[in-house]
Formats: structure tokens, C-alpha cells, sequence
């Protein structure tokens, strides 16, 4: 089991096992908070927050809703808002820094041709 939390300690974020990469996107909001993403099937994470710890970012098109801590600012997740939703989005940033130092980090373009880059 890993968990992770925002910097407060409001949200905390709990998978099995870590995902077998990670992924940098340079979109126009991940270029900004830098975010190193897991993805996972909903039902296999638990994130546990007092009810008004998460605000919820959503843009664009609207598929997807951007979760941060109110009180520390930390971007945690993502969920889907359309369907299908059997995939969200973590931010292994929140993590111990030796998930990240041991897993592969593809970066992904995001920004313009959705593949990825390496
Ligand atoms: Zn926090």
C-alpha cells in the first residue's frame, strides 16, 4: 500500500501498488502545477478528505475536473466527469519522492498532438 497527502495533510491518497510509469504532460494546466500523473480505475483508490477539503477545477471541454486542496493549494487528482469513467488521474507528486526516483516518467504532449514525446 502507498499513501500519499497534500502538503497539509487534508487529502490523503492511498493505491496498491505504484503504476508502472508516470506521466509529464505540458498541456496548458499541467504545464503549470507540474504534476507527475498515475492512472488508475476509481474503485482502486481511496482518497480519504473532510467534506469541503477539495476544490474542484473544471475547463474547456469539460471531461475531466481537477481536484487541489483548499487550504494548501497541492493538486492531488483528477476524475472524469464524462463517461467512461473507469480512469482517474494521480499526482505522484504527493507521494514519497522514491516512488517517483524509480519509476519510468514518459512525457506527453498534451499541449497539441496527444502522444508521447519519448
Ligand atoms: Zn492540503
Amino acid at each position: 500500500m502507498l499513501t500519499g497527502s497534500c502538503h497539509c495533510g487534508a487529502i490523503r491518497i492511498e493505491v496498491a501498488r505504484k503504476p508502472r510509469r508516470l506521466t509529464s504532460c505540458n498541456c496548458s494546466i499541467c504545464r503549470r502545477h507540474a504534476g507527475l500523473w498515475g492512472y488508475y480505475e476509481p474503485a482502486k483508490v481511496k482518497i480519504t478528505a473532510r467534506k469541503g477539503a477539495i476544490d474542484r477545477y473544471i475547463w474547456g471541454d469539460k471531461c475531466l475536473r481537477l481536484c487541489r486542496c483548499a487550504t494548501c493549494g497541492c493538486t492531488t487528482h483528477w476524475e472524469l466527469v464524462k463517461h467512461p469513467r473507469n480512469r482517474m488521474g494521480i499526482n505522484f507528486r504527493n507521494f514519497d519522492p522514491s516512488v517517483i526516483a524509480t519509476t519510468r516518467i514518459r512525457r506527453f504532449d498534451g499541449a497539441d498532438t496527444w502522444k508521447f514525446l519519448d
